[in-house]
């Protein structure tokens, strides 16, 4: 309930989103944040706006660029709890190298993806996630491009915490976001959530029929990156739960020689008008 603002999203009826904004809210209340414990930074796209939804710190930020601002907040002040976030476009195009930099360096912030497969907020064009042969205003012959696999490049470039996830699972998605928020190091969440209005292909009757619980196959185990990898390209990539998890690996923070200091946050840097000015005067 604390985390619930006043502000009414304007998303559309049915959209997924909703959903990830309320897993968001009760997997934050059930790790025992309060509002002011937490920061959420979005991107760009539909998705970007989730971060005026949440009773919490926030930043809605330029495309591709939730990643590097998660990451600056982190890293001065490591007592919040950082929440980045934005959809497929936003993530796997314009802010796949920030997305790839970030997983490998393993910095304690969750990256929570809402994969529609669509660009929602530009009135529908294909995105990196869009399949080949997708229809769209974009590419009315259908996409002459391969989609863009998450998972295993998550995996491939040594993630520590990679799951997904189905906007219409709540208890799933919301036991998701916990995890990746008690994870030490970087946890990407990619969660399907349907653009109601432009994509009429990848519906949630659709997702419904295509998705696999990890929990459903007899001996997975998230803990072996082999059987993660061979398991996603088997089910082409179709599958929810926890992918992969290393929780030996230490995370970007406990190997930056003298974070363990006082955050940036709360330093008392002393800075007078005269040092402020003469920094200023630097950067002009
Ligand atoms: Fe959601 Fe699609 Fe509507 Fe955007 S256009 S709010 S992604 S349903």
């Amino acid at each position: 309930k604390e985390f619930r603002n006043n502000v009414k999203p304007n998303w559309c009826p049915g959209c997924g989103d909703f959903s990830v904004q309320a897993s968001i809210q009760r997997a934050a209340a059930n790790v025992g944040l309060e509002p002011d414990q937490l920061a959420v930074i979005s991107g760009i796209g539909c998705s970007g706006r989730i971060s005026g939804y949440i009773q919490s710190y926030g930043f809605h930020s330029i495309h591709g660029r939730s990643l590097p601002i998660a990451q600056g907040v982190k890293m001065a002040n490591r007592e919040l709890t950082v929440l980045a976030s934005g959809g497929d476009g936003d993530g796997f195009a314009i802010g796949m190298g920030h997305t790839v930099h970030a997983i490998r360096r393993n910095i304690d912030i969750t990256y929570i993806v809402m994969d529609n497969q669509i660009y929602g907020l530009t009135k529908g064009q294909t995105s990196p996630r869009s399949a080949a042969g997708f229809k769209t205003k974009s590419t009315p012959s259908g996409s002459i491009e391969q989609a863009i696999s998450p998972m295993e490049m998550a995996l491939s470039v040594g993630a520590t915490f990679v799951a997904q996830s189905f906007s219409s699972d709540l208890k799933d998605l919301t036991a998701l976001i916990e995890a990746g928020i008690r994870h030490k190091g970087f946890s990407l969440i990619n969660v399907f959530s349907p653009c109601v209005t432009y994509n009429k292909i990848n519906t949630y009757d659709w997702f419904k029929e295509n998705l696999t619980k990890l929990s459903t196959i007899e001996d997975y185990d998230p803990n072996n990156k082999e059987m993660a990898m061979q398991t996603l390209m088997k089910h082409d990539g179709l599958v929810t739960g926890l992918i992969y998890q290393n929780t030996e690996q230490p995370s970007y923070q406990e190997l930056v020689s003298g974070y363990s200091e006082e955050p940036l946050a709360a330093a008392n840097l002393e800075l007078t008008q005269d040092d402020f000015d003469r920094l200023t005067a630097e950067f002009m």
